[in-house]
């Protein structure tokens, strides 16, 4: 049994053989209930000292002398980079077939196309050479997705927007914490990286996300439109002083900013964040060795320098398995063995297709990866003898 695994609910003793497993859980303790009572009881709920400090914690976690700026999801992280670097009607931005329809919706936002491509093989993180050959005259920026918790191939990447003069956003929603030759993700040299703090992520606060960057102007950008266009947001505003009711409005910004409810949250998860590193680590590497011989293809690890978040687990049934994709799915939740599909491709997806007319040959080994694609179950709480079940009904059902 995992020592985080709560005990407000006794379980019996045959629960493990019994319960319905999630894919993903969050995991959340006394350490978060306090933080947000204590949120509660000064009175300041919203944007505040607490989301400050959420930032300021973050950013050094991370370290490379970046700032963090919270905001309340990583769509909306998404699309006030993007939009701080001035994407707008008629550019084009590059993104992974492979991928949650957030990474593409907020190009839209903007007025702008996105331009889905291919994704690698081994790693179903976005192409470099797909990337290439579809550079246009119009493209603007280029935004690589860190499949599952993998650091896509950045040294390629960066190397193509220095020579096309193209911005790069990373969607870094699944890569908390990854490296990448030995660099922490939100340190690397793009224009910005952007985190989710969705309840299924690494860490959580229900909803949130953080922006990361190294560059004053975006970052006031980012800033200012996060709160309206509002040029001094509502903290400075109740403590700086000038007047309190003094603000001025310089632009048509959006709502996004993060509640102090939400950061306190963030806090406490922020500082587990090793210790749930480590558990995520350990049942990779047990689905990896029990899993072995089966007709999967397992996910690959991180090379040198590298750390795999491992916020998902995707294995590929290969040709010798016995049965389908679809069909191993249900028969996995007949056990009570949770999964999910990480992703059906951008191009399937009815508004993606249509708009762009869009077609499935374009993106060879998307399909492929999807058509045998599943997610299991990965998370903190999932104790020992949960993913033993996991790994026990694949090999019954696969062997
Ligand atoms: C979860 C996710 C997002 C969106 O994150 P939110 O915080 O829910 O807005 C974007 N991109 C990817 C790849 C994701 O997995």
């Amino acid at each position: 049994m995992s020592p985080s695994r709560p005990q407000a609910h006794p379980a019996p003793a045959d629960s493990a053989a019994s319960e319905f497993l999630p894919f993903a859980l969050p995991d959340l303790g006394e350490e978060e209930a306090a933080a947000v009572l204590e949120c509660l009881r000064s009175g300041w709920i919203t944007t505040g000292a607490v989301s400050r400090r959420f930032e300021q914690e973050f950013a050094d976690f991370l370290g490379g002398g970046v700032t963090a700026v919270a905001v309340n999801s990583a769509t909306a992280g998404l699309h006030l980079a993007l939009e701080a670097l001035g994407i707008g009607p008629g550019d084009e931005v590059i993104v992974p077939t492979m991928t949650f329809t957030a990474t593409a919706e907020v190009v839209r936002y903007l007025g702008a196309d996105p331009v889905l491509v291919d994704v690698d093989d081994a790693t179903l993180c976005i192409d470099a050479e797909a990337i290439a050959a579809a550079i246009t005259p119009r493209t603007r920026a280029i935004v690589p997705v860190h499949y599952a918790g993998l650091a896509c191939d950045m040294n390629a990447i960066l190397a193509l927007a220095r020579r096309h003069g193209l911005r790069v956003v990373e969607d870094a929603a699944h890569a908390f914490p990854t490296l990448y030759r030995g660099r922490a993700v939100g340190t690397l040299d793009s224009d910005a990286t952007v985190f989710s703090f969705y309840a299924n992520k690494t860490i959580t606060t229900g909803e949130g996300g953080m922006v990361v960057c190294r560059d004053p102007e975006l970052l006031r950008r980012v800033r200012v439109m996060r709160l309206h266009g509002i040029s001094e947001d509502a903290f400075d505003r109740y403590t700086s002083r000038r007047p309190a009711w003094f603000y001025q409005v310089v632009a048509p910004g959006y709502k996004y900013n993060l509640t102090d409810i939400a950061a306190a949250i963030g806090c406490q998860q922020l500082r587990k964040i090793g210790a749930f590193l480590a558990r995520r680590q350990l049942l990779a590497a047990r689905y990896a060795e029990g899993l072995a011989g089966l007709p999967l293809r397992l996910p690959p690890d991180a090379g040198a320098g590298g750390q795999h978040a491992w916020h998902l687990y995707p294995v590929r049934l290969t040709a010798a398995a016995p049965l389908e994709r679809d069909r191993l799915i249900e028969l996995l939740a007949e056990r009570g063995v949770g999964t999910s599909v990480h992703y059906i491709p951008l191009h399937r997806q009815p508004y993606w297709r249509e708009r762009y007319d869009l077609r499935a040959e374009s993106f060879p080994r998307a399909e492929a990866a999807y058509r045998s694609l599943l997610t299991l179950p990965l998370y903190t709480r999932m104790r020992d003898a949960d993913q033993a079940r996991v790994i026990a009904t694949l090999r019954e059902l696969l062997c």
